[in-house]
């Protein structure tokens, strides 16, 4: 029998990082399985239910690169089917109506069952007197909309989270109860922040369009995702979705907590970025550029992907390169005021940085090497220290104590800013 698994939200709030795990994880075992991914939006509450928190749902899934094989399919358009099965427990005596709606009472017992990732799970429904399964306003419960639908949707297997181990109990009796065969189950770990409690925006980003946006690489982002709570061993972390797809399997999903690590998630996609090309680079960087209104639509490509050549050993997110180097695009440009002090204003500075505006004045092609030999030219001529000149050079043109390489920095600024900002910080800054 091939596989069919679901990814089954409720659009009551943004898609976030223990969600997308959860959709990540059905997914891989998928893939891996040659099976069927189906997505099934779970909107039947109708007061938290919002269209916007679908579309959030969908974009943050598509930025993952999580494509359904079929759905996405809206349990509020299958009232009908709920309503039918509701009527069959009725008429065969297993449920009744109650207040306006069904409700399905429950014998004692104790249900096992064997969950994929702890185990075998026993529990006394006692504990559960009775199972609503439609209320009074002809909406179906959870439970007992998610066994109709697991069920007509010849689902194989669910991988949910670990919150959800209750709720297993009861929908096996409803599967028992309707005459179906229930599917095997995993119940994935919960995902904790630094400071080991359930993940809140306390400790970090909780929604996956903040992490998108802040620009992690989707695959860095689903590297990420599959190595909280599962490795494929050997202690292999930058491993590509390709891959992964190959050697995700849910018996190895650990039983304990998955702790997220802001670092490790910066160090991964820090690893993609270098490895990216810089055509691919260079479009990320313009779609950022634009969207932030730092370059215009008809941006120069052979300028942009310099830049991109240049920082793409250096980001550990995309949001680096509009926070750290806005030098490059912003005119003035903003200084650091220590890098100011400690650097600019200290005798002699302003003279040097005039000389060397000077000298760069003269040259007729400003590309890294001939931008080098001018200003290594005017510290042999006036006996300095590279560092003497480069340090305050470096302030003067980017407004930061550090930056890429300073001489490619110049060249890709070009001649005439960096003589104004020379100019500038000679007159203004430099003592
Ligand atoms: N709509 C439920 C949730 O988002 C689905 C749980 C399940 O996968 O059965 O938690």
């Amino acid at each position: 029998m091939s596989v069919r698994v679901r990814f089954a939200p409720s659009p009551t709030g943004t898609l976030h990082v223990g969600s997308a795990r959860t959709a990540l994880f059905n997914w891989l075992y998928a893939k891996h399985h040659r099976g069927t991914f189906v997505l099934r939006i779970e909107d039947t509450d109708q007061k938290r239910s919002n269209p916007a928190f679908v579309e959030d749902i969908l974009a943050s899934l598509h930025y993952l690169g999580i494509v359904a094989d079929e759905g996405p399919t809206f349990q509020s358009q299958r009232l009908a089917l709920y309503r039918q099965h509701a009527d069959q427990l009725i008429a065969q005596g297993k449920a009744k109506t109650e207040d306006g709606g069904v409700v399905f009472p429950v014998a004692p017992q104790t249900v096992t069952f064997r969950d994929l990732v702890h185990g075998d799970i026993t529990v006394d429904t006692s504990l559960f007197e009775q199972l609503v399964l439609m209320k009074s306003d002809g909406l179906p419960t959870y439970n007992f909309a998610c066994v109709v639908d697991d069920a007509a949707m010849q689902i194989t297997h669910v991988i949910r989270g670990d919150d959800h181990i209750a709720n297993t109990p009861k929908q096996l009796i409803l599967y028992q109860a309707l005459g179906l065969t229930p599917p095997a189950y995993a119940h994935i770990p919960l995902i904790v922040g630094s400071d080991r409690a359930r993940l809140s925006k306390r400790t970090g980003a909780t929604a996956v369009a903040d992490y998108r946006d802040v620009g992690y690489l989707p695959e860095a982002f689903v590297n990420y995702l599959a190595l909280l709570g599962w490795a494929p061993g050997g202690n292999r972390e930058c491993i590509p979705p390709t891959e992964i797809v190959e050697l995700f399997d849910v018996a190895r999903v650990r039983k304990a907590a998955a702790q997220f690590d802001q670092q490790k998630l910066d160090w991964l996609n820090g690893q993609y970025i270098k490895q990216a090309t810089v055509e691919r680079l260079t479009d990320l960087f313009a779609e950022r550029l634009i969207a932030k209104g730092l370059v215009s639509v008809t941006y120069d490509r052979a300028w942009l992907s310099r830049i991109a050549g240049l920082l793409r050993d250096r980001l550990k997110t995309l949001s680096q390169l509009e926070e750290e180097h806005r030098f490059l695009f912003v005119e003035p440009i903003e200084y650091e005021d220590e890098a100011v002090q400690q650097l600019l204003r200290r005798d002699g500075i302003a003279a040097n940085l005039s000389a060397l505006k000077d000298r760069l004045k003269q040259l007729g092609s400003f590309e890294t090497p001939q931008v080098e030999q001018a200003a290594r030219a005017l510290i042999a001529q006036r006996g300095l220290g590279a560092k003497d000149l480069i340090h305050p050079t470096r302030v003067a043109v980017t407004g930061r104590a550090v930056s890429p390489p300073l001489f490619e920095v110049m060249s890709i600024v070009g001649q005439a800013k960096v003589i104004g900002r020379l100019e500038y910080a000679a007159a203004h800054l430099a003592g």
